[in-house]
């Protein structure tokens, strides 16, 4: 009977021996460790076969019995551990983090300065209750010159300025010419902001042929100056992030009157810098032209001046964002170096 038991012990420690070898599996090692221990298992079977002996025999075989479960047991234990050990390893190195490594850093991407000038302005002016309008860039000269009052003989109309179709069309030299498209539309009252492309014939470090600007009109009864200064100096702490001291200088434009130009305090030195980068030591930056809105130029618009006065004005968003970004070649804005581009932001 004992040696059937040392057979049946046998082939369970080869069992064994076969599931711990090379290449086994936290599963097949499971699979194994019920197919000898489990209730049905081998091993069991094998302490069930000592209640059958003979008193005589079944303390030596239940010694060999135990001997084996130990041995085997701790030979599968310690097979299981080393594949846990191991898959937790593997797991650790794919999900651990070599804090000693460089940062991949995150591609920076940006606004191109005017636009972000631009997006600054009317966010300002939507504040206001403005609505963004968008206008042809190819105008008749009706809505770029007539109807803003600038007579034939005004200079601005010289070919040495205005890019012309040979159809008497031509590329709008200033937004102004929404300003009575906006007005016969909508009538009055109305508050418009109308950010756009604008040629010129100029080509130098401070001028480019294609440029930016933004207009503004408000029409409505009792309008002042003291409007107009309220809403630039609103849209000037939009764009510079502070609120900056303004003047106004009388000056002349054909579709104002009185038409004004205004400088803003110089956000970098407040003129306190006399090498001021920015300024040029003059703590003063010009920013735009405005005035109220000549009443011929309501006229072609459908207004009855007698009834409503309006305001407006017009920026140049290079020009801003040239000076809040620290750039300093107006056509390098257009070349799509982005390192240039972004060198000025300090976000
Ligand atoms: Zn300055």
């Amino acid at each position: 009977m004992s040696s059937e038991i040392a057979l049946e012990i046998e082939k369970i420690r080869a069992q064994v021996e076969a599931a711990v070898a090379e290449g086994a599996t936290l599963e097949s090692l499971n699979d194994c460790r019920v197919a000898v221990f489990g209730k049905k298992g081998a091993m069991t079977g094998l302490q069930r076969m000592l209640g059958k002996l003979s008193a005589a025999e079944r303390p030596e075989a239940g010694k060999i019995i135990n001997a084996a479960k130990t041995e085997l047991t701790a030979k599968l234990d310690a097979a299981i551990e080393k594949c846990e050990r191991a898959a937790l390893t593997a797991a650790e190195m794919r999900d651990r983090i070599d804090v000693t490594q460089p940062a991949s850093g995150r591609p920076l991407g940006g606004f191109h300065p005017v636009v972000q000038v631009m997006m600054d302005v009317l966010e300002v002016l939507e504040g206001l209750g403005f609505v963004t309008v968008q206008g042809p860039e190819v105008e008749t000269d009706f809505y770029n010159f007539e109807a803003l009052n600038i007579p034939p003989h005004h200079p601005a109309r010289d070919m040495q300025d205005t890019f012309y179709f040979g159809d008497g069309r031509l590329l709008r030299t200033h937004t102004s010419g929404m300003q009575v498209h906006s007005m016969l539309e909508m009538g009055a009252p109305l508050r418009i902001a109308c950010p756009g492309r604008v040629y010129r014939r100029d080509n130098d470090p401070t001028h480019s042929p294609m440029f930016h600007q933004v207009e503004g009109l408000i029409v409505d009864k009792d309008i002042s100056v003291g409007d107009l200064k309220g809403c630039l100096e609103a849209m000037m702490e939009g764009i510079f992030g502070k609120k900056l001291k303004a003047r106004y200088r009388a000056s002349y434009f054909p579709f104002t009157e009185p038409s004004l130009e205004v400088d803003i305090e110089c956000f970098k030195c407040s003129g306190s810098d006399p090498h001021c980068q920015i300024c040029k030591g003059t703590g003063w930056l010009e920013i735009g032209g405005m005035g109220i809105v000549h009443p011929n130029v309501l006229r072609y618009g459908g207004i009855d001046p007698e009834k409503y006065t309006g305001f407006a004005w017009g920026m140049g968003l290079d020009r801003i964002a040239m000076l809040k970004y620290g750039l300093t070649d107006l056509r390098a804005l257009f070349d799509g170096d982005v390192s240039y581009l972004l060198s000025g932001r300090h976000e």
